[in-house]
């Protein structure tokens, strides 16, 4: 099989130098049967190469922010430019402004945009937002969605339907976790018991409305627009974190997707962003309605401030990017696209005999190593981690790069082509079918 010796020795140099190996974890193998992850040299396209010259077709898209492909000319002639004239000012610019806008004609929900540097602040943000606007204290979030690292969102669910939160990191005070109340997606009794219960200091609701962290999970039918009536007759804001669903399906969000309907009944009151809208540079956004987000300094008395925020060269990225997206059937071409993939992937599966649960969503899909439909997080988990190491192994050896971890999505981008799904279903079949021995 392919050699990947130098991924070898520069891990095991990484290890003595940075804290286990990875800069996130997620990029660690330990989910997939450890040893040193690959390491790559140069991207271009759909393709990666690797420190040993090894070529992957790549499904990870840098966990979703490469949406036109690695290195893009539209995109990399934007950053080079900005590059020239200054990529940190701290002084507000005329880009900012620009990307503001394209952000509130895709998104009508928000008034009023502010730049950040990461999902994990984005998410944050609105959290304290909506503390001050409601003066209440906890949030109820749904179990198994992934909302960045902060504190109060690295709960997890406790036993039972609707539980005040354990921590999910070493480090987080109890008394933070107290303040997260957990429900399983798509429960709206869930949601509602939990209200009951806790209403009174319930700030406000926060949701992937289209998950992305334990596969790509659809809400069922009715199920945002309960959430949203709910929340609000509780006094509760509803916070959206789109920071994978965001121009991941189409240009817009989920709040605007045709694949769900009742739109005015589906609308938060603030949305977190990132990645896709920093074009591969790191970018966090958050917005809302105006008078929410007028609580925020300097207008307001909730506090947040950042040196590199709105940096030149992540909003040039992310404006670059955009008008990527813009462009004509380029949503429709990688549906396409991904639906060739998914077909093929579950044809191969069958024919093995391996087990295989597809959600696809436009052009992205999770791949689940069970024969039950997955549509909440219990029925994610209660796939084959095993299988999926399997499988993901295979792949990378026949040079199809996945995300090391059995929930993620892959990501189709606009420089995929006919070839390289072909050659991904060559590798998937020779996959299911070695692993079946
Ligand atoms: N929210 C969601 C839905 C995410 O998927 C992620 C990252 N995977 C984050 C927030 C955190 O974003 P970042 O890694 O940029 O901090």
């Amino acid at each position: 099989s392919t050699s990947r010796n130098r991924s070898e020795s520069l891990y095991q140099e990484a290890l003595q130098h940075i804290v286990g190996g990875v800069n996130s974890p997620s990029r660690s193998f330990k989910a997939v049967g450890g040893g040193a992850p690959v390491f790559m040299k140069r991207a271009s396209g759909a393709h990666f190469w690797d420190e040993d010259g090894n070529r992957y077709i790549d499904y990870l898209a840098a966990y979703g922010p490469i949406i036109t492909g690695h290195a893009h000319p539209h995109i990399t002639a934007a950053i080079t430019a900005a590059a020239q004239n200054g990529t940190l000012y701290g002084t507000p610019t005329e880009l900012e402004i620009t990307l503001a806008k394209m952000l509130k004609a895709a998104i009508p929900s928000m008034d009023k945009v502010r730049f950040v540097n990461s999902g994990t602040e984005a998410v944050m943000t609105t959290i304290r937002v909506a503390r001050a606007y409601t003066k209440r204290n906890k949030i109820i979030k749904f179990a198994g969605c992934y909302h960045g690292h902060s504190d109060l969102v690295l709960v997890a669910a406790g036993s039972g339907p609707s539980t005040l939160g354990i921590p999910d990191s070493a480090g987080i005070p109890t008394s933070i976790a107290t303040e997260v109340i957990t429900v399983p997606f798509n429960d709206l009794e869930g949601l509602q018991a939990a209200l009951d219960r806790w209403g009174d200091d319930v700030a406000a609701v926060m949701v992937e409305p289209i998950v992305g962290n334990f596969g790509m999970v659809m809400p069922k039918e009715g199920f945002l627009e309960g959430l949203c009536k709910m929340a609000h007759d509780n006094g509760s804001l509803v916070i959206y974190d789109e920071v994978i669903s965001a121009f991941r399906f189409h240009y817009g969000s989920a709040q605007t997707y045709a694949g769900l309907t009742n739109h005015e009944a589906i609308q938060p009151d603030l949305t977190a962003l990132g990645k896709i809208i920093g074009g591969g540079l790191p970018i966090g956004a958050y917005g809302g309605r105006k008078h929410v987000m007028e609580q925020v300094a300097p207008l307001g008395p909730a506090y947040q401030a950042g040196t590199m925020a709105g940096n030149p060269a992540s909003i040039t990225a992310g404006i670059a990017c955009l008008e990527v997206l813009q462009g004509e059937g380029v949503y429709e071409e990688m549906e396409r696209l991904t639906i060739k993939l998914t077909e093929g992937l579950q044809a191969s599966a069958d024919r093995h005999g391996v087990p295989l649960t597809i959600n696809r969503i436009r052009g992205s899909f999770s791949t689940h190593f069970c024969d039950h439909p997955v549509t909440n997080y219990d029925e994610a988990q209660d796939t084959d981690g095993e299988a999926f190491a399997a499988f993901f192994r295979h792949m990378l050896d026949r040079g199809v790069n996945l995300a090391p971890s059995k929930y993620e999505a892959w990501f189709m981008t606009t420089a995929h082509t006919d070839a390289d799904i072909e050659d991904t279903l060559e590798a998937a079949e020779e996959s299911f079918k070695a692993m079946k021995k």
